[in-house]
C-alpha cells in the first residue's frame, strides 16, 4: 500500500470497477476514473465514492495523453469493455472496436507516458468450451464468441508488449462477477439488464414478470447452463491484489478468479427464491448465443501467488448481499 500512488481506474463508474474503486480507497490509494458513462454511473462516483471522474473514452488518444500528463498514476486498472456473449456474436465490430482497439489505444498511451504496470479484465471466456473443470489458466484458449475472442486479443497484445517494451500486466480472468458490496453503497446496475442474478432478483421484486431460461437441453445435471459465481467485493479485493503485486515488481501473468463451484441456471434461480421469499416464475427459451455448457474456474494461483482469500463464497451470501442491495 501506498498512499501516494494515484492510480487510473477505466470503467470504474461500471459494476465491478466501481467496487474495485471502493476497496481501493479502503486500501489508502488515490483514485481518478475514466468512464464514458455508456453503462457506468456518474453520481456512483461523483457522490458515493467521492472520486474524480474525466468522462471519456479509452479510445480518445488525445485525452488520454492530457490525462497522463496532468496527473501522476503509478498504474492502470482496465476495466472499460463491452461484456455481454450473446451481443458480441450479433455485433462483433462493436466489440473488437472498444475491447480491442480501445485498449490498444489505452496502452499505447500508457507507453508513451512510460506507465508500465496495467491490471487487466480478462474473463473465463477466452476458454471456449473447456475439456476440463475446474480450469486451470494453462488451460488452452480457444473462445466460442466475439466477445471473449475480444479479451484474448489484448491478453496477447500484453504478452508482446512485456516482450518488447517491459509493460508489466495482469490479466485476471473472471468468472461470473454477481453480489454486492455488503454495506449496500454499491451494487449492479446495467440498462438493458441482461445478468441472471439481477434478472432473477428483478423478478422477485415484481419489477419483471418472469426469467427467461436460456436453454434446458445442455448436457449437465438439469439441463441448464453452469457457472462458477464470484462476489464482486472479493473480485474487488482480488485487483488491489494485483496491483500490490504489480507494484512490488511481480511479472506479467494470469490469474483465474472465480469460487471453483458450479451452479446451473435452475439453482440459481431456487436459492434466489429460498433468499427472497418470493416465488419467481421462470419460462423456458432457446439457447443463448455463444454460451458453453459449464465454465468453472481454478483459482490458486491467484490465491498462492496474490495471496487472495475469497470472503464470500456462498452462493446463499452472495444472492443475499445482491437481494438487499436492491
Ligand atoms: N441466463 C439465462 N437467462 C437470462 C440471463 C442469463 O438463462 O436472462 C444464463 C446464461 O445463458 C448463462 C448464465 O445464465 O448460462 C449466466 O449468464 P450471464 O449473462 O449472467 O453471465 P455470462 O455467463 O454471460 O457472463
Amino acid at each position: 500500500m501506498a498512499s501516494h500512488s494515484t492510480i487510473l481506474v477505466t470503467g470504474g463508474a461500471g459494476y465491478i470497477g466501481s467496487h474495485t474503486v471502493l476497496a481501493l480507497q479502503r486500501a489508502g490509494y488515490s483514485v481518478i476514473v475514466l468512464d464514458n458513462l455508456v453503462f457506468g454511473h456518474r453520481e456512483l462516483v461523483e457522490r458515493v465514492l467521492k472520486v474524480k471522474l474525466v468522462v471519456g473514452d479509452i479510445g480518445d488518444r488525445t485525452l488520454l495523453d492530457q490525462l497522463f500528463a496532468q496527473y501522476e498514476i503509478s498504474a492502470v486498472l482496465h476495466f472499460a469493455a463491452y461484456a455481454c456473449v450473446g451481443e458480441s456474436v450479433i455485433d462483433p465490430a462493436k466489440y473488437y472496436l472498444n475491447n480491442v482497439v480501445g485498449s490498444l489505444t489505452l496502452i499505447e498511451a500508457m507507453r508513451a507516458a512510460a506507465i508500465d504496470k496495467l491490471v487487466f479484465s480478462s474473463t473465463c471466456a477466452t476458454y471456449g468450451n473447456p475439456d476440463t473443470s475446474p480450469i486451470p489458466e494453462t488451460h488452452s484458449q480457444r473462445p466460442i464468441n466475439p466477445y471473449g475472442s475480444s479479451k484474448l486479443t489484448v491478453e496477447r497484445i500484453l504478452a508482446d508488449f512485456d516482450q518488447a517494451y517491459n509493460l508489466r500486466s495482469l490479466s485476471l480472468r473472471y468468472f461470473n462477477a454477481a453480489g454486492a458490496d455488503p454495506s449496500g453503497r454499491l451494487g449492479e446496475d446495467h440498462t438493458p439488464e441482461t445478468h441472471l442474478i439481477p434478472l432473477v432478483l428483478l423478478t422477485a421484486l415484481g419489477k419483471r414478470a418472469s426469467v427467461s431460461v436460456f436453454g434446458s437441453d445442455y448436457p449437465t445435471p438439469d439441463g441448464t447452463c453452469i457457472r462458477d459465481y464470484i462476489h464482486v467485493s472479493d473480485l474487488a479485493q482480488a485487483h488491489v491484489l494485483g496491483l500490490e503485486y504489480l507494484l512490488q515488481g511481480g511479472t506479467t501473468t494470469v490469474c483465474n478468479l472465480g469460487n471453483g463451484n458450479g451452479f446451473s441456471v435452475n439453482q440459481v434461480i431456487q436459492t434466489a427464491r429460498e433468499v427472497t421469499g418470493q416465488a419467481i416464475s421462470v419460462v423456458d427459451c432457446p439457447r443463448r448465443l455463444g454460451d458453453p455448457p459449464v465454465l468453472v474456474g481454478s483459482s490458486d494461483r491467484a490465491k498462492e501467488l496474490l495471496g487472495w482469500v475469497p470472503q464470500y463464497s456462498s452462493l446463499r451470501q452472495i444472492l443475499t448481499h445482491a437481494w438487499n442491495w436492491h
